[in-house]
């Protein structure tokens, strides 16, 4: 061994050292995470039921165990929400991160650039958890900016929910999320797979192996013209079936799922019948499509709150332009009535806002709306937590506060089972065993 190396050597073994004593440093300081959360009133999202007085246990940002009782233990710190009903952090399906509408959203296309985006998305991220969503889908976004927004949370950069996103939707020429409906046409360009546009089942294909290369968690498809487009149906179908079983089999090879846009019958029963795992809005779907869902297992999520706001913002002139307005109008106020008739008829539903039409950070009065239609405050809770953890395929993770699962609780100061309104005004929210937003009682 010449000296040159025993020096290495001997560098290397005080390098490991250092290493070693940093790394036990910090799991140490990991390990000694230890919380107990005292529950007042407990939801338990599996049974739909409320329990009183429990103990959360929580090591390392996942629950250990739920006991009943009050009972800290020494080297635990104590979250004390004794005078709060506790709730598994709740869960919307349906967002839009890096978009919120206003009357001027259509000249954004024009003006705004990729950091414009990203900087809402922060901003929206960090109102959605704030607002008590611990975890979202994002379906559709601009330049795949989610993509960057989910992996700078994740890291702990900068805070907001855990995001399974979509990126960029997928439509057919001029469909619903062709990202240049309505521009002049020099400006139209012909968008191709990457940029969201498909046309048969090779560049279907296509599209879903690209965003599985861009780092997305899903797939999300435009099955039907839809609202806020600038193109003249709200309701046409826009995918052949042979398009929609080519998406759903390449999806499929990728551990994709598949949330599918759509308002009108015909493209939404094509969609079923091919195999998608969510509906989203489904407006005219009627008890024949419900059916069909039933025998499918398919997925419902119906955003009532962008029905509710579009048909709001439908009759102030000149907010929308008018081959929108028209659809507004009409598709709005539609949704609650399907909503009503699928959940009567046993249609799974999980939560979803489409937040985004509506302000990011107003998830909750999708609870309100769904209560409103006859939905069960119980099952609109589920509808938000053990459900759409179920849609994710992470029920062994998320949606409810059991052994195991990432520690994602909120706190609201009354009975949401007597007044659906408490979960519009979150109090507390944690995420991963991290306090966002502390309660009064806890400060
Ligand atoms: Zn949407």
């Amino acid at each position: 061994m010449t000296t040159n190396t025993k020096r290495h050597s001997l560098r290397t073994r005080i390098l490991s050292a250092l290493a070693i004593a940093c790394a036990s440093i910090t799991s140490g300081t990991a390990l000694a995470e230890e919380l107990a959360v005292y529950a007042g009133k407990l939801f338990d999202s599996e049974s739909g039921e409320l329990v009183s007085n429990r103990t959360i246990h929580i090591v390392d940002g996942r629950v250990e165990s739920v006991q009943a009782g009050f009972a800290k233990r020494d080297r635990q710190r104590l979250v004390d929400l004794r005078d709060y009903t506790v709730l598994p952090g709740l869960m919307d399906m349906h967002t839009h991160l890096v978009y919120e509408f206003g009357s001027r959203a259509y000249m954004e296309t024009f003006t705004w650039n990729p950091a414009d985006y990203t900087l809402r998305g922060v901003d929206s991220a960090r109102r959605t958890l704030e607002a008590g969503f611990t975890t979202v889908r994002d379906l559709g976004d601009k330049d795949n900016v989610t993509i960057s927004l989910r992996n700078a949370i994740n890291a702990g950069t900068i805070v907001g929910p855990r995001i399974f996103t979509a990126g960029k939707s997928i439509a057919t020429t001029g469909g619903h999320a062709d990202p240049t409906n309505g521009h002049r046409h020099t400006l139209m360009g012909s968008p191709g797979p990457a940029d969201g546009v498909v046309n048969g089942t090779d560049s279907a294909r296509q599209a879903v192996r690209q965003r599985y290369k861009d780092g997305a968690d899903l797939i999300k498809i435009t099955a039907t013209g839809g609202v806020l487009s600038v193109a003249k149906s709200g309701q046409n179908p826009q995918f052949m079936a042979d398009e929609l079983d080519a998406i759903v089999k390449t999806a499929k090879d990728y551990g994709f799922t598949v949330a599918v846009h759509a308002h009108g019958k015909e493209g939404m029963e094509r969609a079923i019948r091919a195999g998608v795992d969510s509906i989203e809005h489904g407006t005219y779907m009627d008890t024949e499509t419900m059916d069909l869902m039933r025998r499918h297992n398919t997925w419902y999520v119906p955003t009532m709150l962008a029905g509710e706001w579009v048909t709001e913002k439908s009759a102030v002139d000149g907010f929308f332009p008018e081959v929108v307005r028209t659809k507004a109008a009409t598709i709005g106020p539609l949704i609650r009535d399907t909503f009503s008739e699928a959940y009567k008829r046993g249609v799974k539903v999980a939560f979803g806002t489409d937040s985004g039409v509506s302000p990011h950070g107003d998830n909750g009065r999708e609870f309100v709306l769904m209560v409103g239609a006859g939905m069960s405050p119980a099952d609109a809770i589920r509808s938000a937590t053990w459900n759409a953890a179920q849609l994710l395929h992470m029920e062994d993770e998320l949606g409810s506060i059991s052994p195991g699962k990432h520690a994602d609780i909120i706190a609201v100061k009354g009975n949401p089972l007597e007044d659906i309104s408490e979960l519009q005004r979150v109090q507390f929210v944690m995420k991963g065993g991290k306090v966002f937003k502390a309660a009064e009682a806890d400060q």
